[in-house]
């Protein structure tokens, strides 16, 4: 399956669309009302290009039909229920059937594999355990490739670092964020985790992180860093980079991706930026067809090194509605995190504070200086305040004020981290 040629996959992905759109068209108010509205019939899907007449689904229409409307299986088959943390508002629930765990379970298990893991594995997950996806997705992708699974959850970082050691974890899954904090621990423990550890692998994801960023975490940690993406609605965390770390393959078989511009919902050019939307093609309790995810990347539909031919989702820069407005210009957290990770000096934690002073929006960037960058010269800190300001203009076009603070000092997260404090009352 996961080498099969492109125009197979296709043609696989088109009988499973038609099968569901028929399905939901059959079984479902709110996509029969949906498809009505838009004036497009089952039988007007003939071909997978034809995925673009069907009607969009955003988060909204998940919180307007809270909590299981939008459901179509008989409650009796429902297996399970998660819920989304809620990074941007009413969390919102979703459902499955045994036979969306199974899908669920195969998609981590092929995406682990793909990255090196398997049958003598010791995998310490520590994404939480409930209901946030990330703990018990992971938990059983683990154990179906053979691995032991040691299921840490999130917080009691000590003891999550002597149990690392003690079992020998071979990789980690966990938020970037996480693992930035475990290593610092660590280190206050008098551990390193590259040279005292068995760590080789980090499965990281959940929030946005950039490349500089994954370098940092590499040399720093003595492993390799790969980034995994998901999301409650597709089921939880399914993707993950294989071994060659050039992009995360989207399961064709499960899911169907598609890049539009946010603003027209048009699709962009192949390979161009855009929001992720996507189809899922197996789902049987929940349905998702053209879920506007609000995560900004790109698809690579080149076949990749490793032989896999499923497209490969490129690292996601933000969701549309993380950017913030300052004085006008469109500045993303992620390019900040870019600018910085580039800069030695700049340690790996940083806060963007953002107000109002008048009628001016304002920015100010906190920012953790390495232990031995950290000087009681104020001349060097001034040194490095301006490269920092210079830097940060030259990327964001617009300036942003800086501010360094000493190591440590900035908060730290078990989940996903928190870089942003919007002060501004609009
Ligand atoms: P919520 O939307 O409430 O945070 P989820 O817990 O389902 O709900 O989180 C999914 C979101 O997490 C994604 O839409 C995306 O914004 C973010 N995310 C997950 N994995 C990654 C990743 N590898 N890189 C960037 N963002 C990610
Ligand atoms: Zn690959």
């Amino acid at each position: 399956m996961e080498e099969m040629p492109r125009a197979e996959i296709e043609r696989h992905q088109y009988r499973l669309l038609k099968a569901l759109v028929y399905k939901l068209y059959s079984f479902s108010p709110f996509y029969h009302e949906r498809m009505k509205a838009r004036g497009v019939h089952p039988d007007d899907i003939r071909s997978l290009a034809d995925v673009r007449k069907l009607p969009f689904m955003v988060k909204s229409d998940l919180r307007d039909n809270y909590p299981d409307k939008l459901f179509i299986a008989d409650q009796d088959d429902v297996a399970r229920y998660h819920v989304s943390s809620g990074t941007t508002g009413k969390p919102t629930v979703v459902g499955y059937t045994q036979n969306d765990l199974s899908n669920w379970t195969l998609s981590l298990a092929r995406a682990l594999t793909s990255c090196g893991l398997g049958r003598g594995d010791v995998i310490q997950v520590s994404y939480g355990y409930g209901l946030f996806t990330g703990g018990l997705g992971l938990h059983y992708g683990a154990e179906r490739i053979g691995a032991s699974v040691l299921p840490t959850s999130v917080g009691n970082t000590e003891r999550q670092i002597e149990l690392m050691q003690d079992l020998r974890a071979t990789a980690i899954a966990c938020t970037p964020s996480y693992l930035l904090h475990m290593g610092e621990v660590a280190e206050k423990m008098g551990i390193s985790i590259k040279d005292d550890t068995e760590l080789r692998a980090g499965i990281l994801g959940a929030e946005p992180w950039t490349e500089q960023m994954r370098q940092r975490i590499e040399s720093w940690l003595g492993i390799k860093a790969y980034n995994i993406y998901g999301t409650s609605e597709l089921s939880g965390p399914m993707f993950c980079e294989c071994t060659e770390q050039k992009g995360i393959h989207i399961w064709g078989d499960l899911a169907l991706v598609e890049v539009l511009d946010p603003e027209t919902g048009e699709t962009v050019a192949p390979g161009e930026t855009g929001e992720l939307t996507i189809t899922m093609l197996q789902k049987e309790a929940m349905p998702m067809i053209r879920y506007r995810v609000g995560d900004l990347s790109s698809v690579d539909y080149d076949p990749c090194p490793c032989g896999r031919t499923h497209p490969r989702l490129q690292r996601i820069t933000g969701r549309v509605d993380d950017m913030l407005i300052i004085r006008g210009i469109n500045v993303f957290p992620s390019q900040i995190e870019h600018a910085l990770m580039a800069i030695p000096e700049v340690g790996e934690h940083f806060q963007i504070v953002v107000d109002r002073k008048g009628a001016l929006d304002d920015m100010l960037i906190r920012i953790e200086v390495r232990k031995e960058a950290f000087s009681d010269k104020i001349t060097d800190l001034m040194l490095i305040r301006r490269k920092v300001e210079g830097r940060l203009r030259n990327a964001l076009n617009v300036a942003a004020e800086v501010e360094l603070v000493e190591a440590g000092s900035l908060p730290r997260f078990e989940g996903k981290s928190k870089k942003v404090v919007d002060r501004r009352v609009l």
